[in-house]
């Protein structure tokens, strides 16, 4: 399962930041065109965690939009993947914005 080496990474970077603290809360950035599955990093989570500085942590996941802007008629709106051509002008010429996040946000420790 994809999300699970995923996730591993995550509790990785959460305990090097921890500095050997106890992790009660830890907040995720998930942007919709990064092709994580929020439900399953959730489910994860628990498997990854047992053991380690993360163990009981809370996981909160907030969900970043994808947003595409478009070179040709300058347009920026919500896009669900890669290959949206641009909703005004139908144009492929379209760069991404926001939705490829991928990132811990926030740690708290005890
Ligand atoms: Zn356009």
């Amino acid at each position: 399962m994809h999300e699970m080496s995923i996730t591993q990474g995550i509790v990785e970077i959460c305990q090097q930041n921890a500095g050997g603290r106890k992790v009660t809360e830890v907040t995720l950035e998930v942007g919709a065109l990064s092709g994580v599955i929020p439900d399953a990093v959730e489910f994860c989570f628990a498997a990854c965690t047992s053991g380690t500085l993360l163990e009981g942590a809370r996981l909160v996941i907030e969900e970043i939009p994808g947003r595409g802007h478009c070179g040709s008629c300058n347009a920026t709106f919500g896009i669900r993947n890669y290959y949206d051509p641009c909703p005004s002008c139908g144009s492929f010429g379209v760069s991404i914005v926001s939705g490829e996040e991928l990132r811990v946000k926030e740690l708290e420790v005890e």
